[in-house]
């Protein structure tokens, strides 16, 4: 079933302990249609500069990933981020964001992503993600992601998008900030209460818990991984496995739904094992499957 997938494509620089990667390609966008496309056909729908130094068909050539949504922006720049991660890998600084195209106009939906089913709106401004939302013909499956940077300046646009959605993917931390609640269980509850029936809370190394808004809940630890090279885009690549993986099986009852969170956990551990998109571009399907069925083994008593 038709996956449309909104988001930033990036020029990243990142740093870990392991080393550093500048100028390489990241995005929300990105990272989720990688990890979405060995489940499902994505549209991506996106907006660079005409600085960007990424040919975006050669990176997903051999993959579902329909570009008709690509827009290229000439006399703009593209979405830049640069980020550092401490020794423990979990902790993550910000050290220069620089907005560029994602500050100005969404792209416009192509006529042919109208009839899409199943919409992930990666991390971007939220006004954006709304825009594009509305752009899409009803009754389709939506899921968000937003970071502290919008809960602190955006929060009003935000808190019509939740309004809007079905899920709401987002990390710890993002979480207590929105809910204003320290309490993860309280703080699902009250982001419950402002619209999502479904809200996932992503806990790194600690896996994930889902909680909707029927009060049944799901846990899931993170895969056991024992290369760990850069986190940059475990979030987007787990909502990426997920999503793809309900689009997929046209599905979204919690059953479906718990093991969609598993192929989401098991794209990250893919993800964080290199830099940029290199762990999940040098896997296949029976790769994913293998964890899969590793994951199930480990986590069944
Ligand atoms: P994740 O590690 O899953 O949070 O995703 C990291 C990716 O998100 C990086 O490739 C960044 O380019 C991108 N990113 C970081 N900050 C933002 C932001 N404020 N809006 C959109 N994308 C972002």
């Amino acid at each position: 079933m038709s996956l449309l997938v909104t988001g930033s494509i990036a020029i990243d620089t990142v740093s870990t302990p392991y080393g550093v990667s500048e100028d390489c390609l990241g995005g929300s966008s990105v990272y989720f249609s990688m990890a979405a496309s060995f489940f499902t056909p994505v549209r991506l729908l996106g907006v660079i500069g005409s600085d960007c130094p990424f040919d975006l068909a050669k990176v997903f050539a051999g993959r579902d990933v329909d570009l008709t949504g690509l827009e290229v922006r000439e006399n703009s720049k593209t979405f830049r981020w640069k980020g550092t991660y401490s020794d423990n890998m979990d902790d993550r600084r910000t050290d220069c964001l620089e907005l560029n195209v994602l500050a100005e106009a969404p792209p416009r939906v192509p006529d042919e992503y109208k009839d899409s089913k199943y919409v992930f709106l990666a991390n971007t401004a939220p006004a954006l993600q709304l825009q594009l939302l509305e752009q899409i013909e009803k009754g389709v499956f939506a899921a968000a992601d937003t970071m502290n940077c919008w809960i602190e300046n955006e929060l009003d646009d935000l808190k019509q998008l939740l309004k809007k959605i079905d899920c709401l993917i987002i990390n710890e931390d993002e979480a207590r900030m929105l809910a204003d609640e320290h309490n993860l269980i309280k703080a699902a509850q009250k982001i419950l209460d402002t619209g999502p029936s479904v809200v996932i809370i992503k806990k790194g190394e600690s896996g994930s818990i889902t909680y909707n808004s029927d009060g049944e809940s799901f846990i899931l630890p993170a895969f056991p991984a024992a290369e760990v090279k850069d986190p940059t885009g475990a979030g987007d690549s787990f909502a990426g496995g997920l999503m793809g993986y309900l689009a997929q099986v046209c599905k979204t009852d919690s059953e479906s739904l718990k093991t969609a969170i598993a192929y989401g956990t098991v794209a990250a551990s893919f993800t964080i094992a290199d830099f940029s998109l290199q762990g999940l571009t040098s896997i296949d399907k029976t790769d994913i499957d293998g964890r899969f069925e590793t994951l199930r083994k480990l986590t069944h008593f």
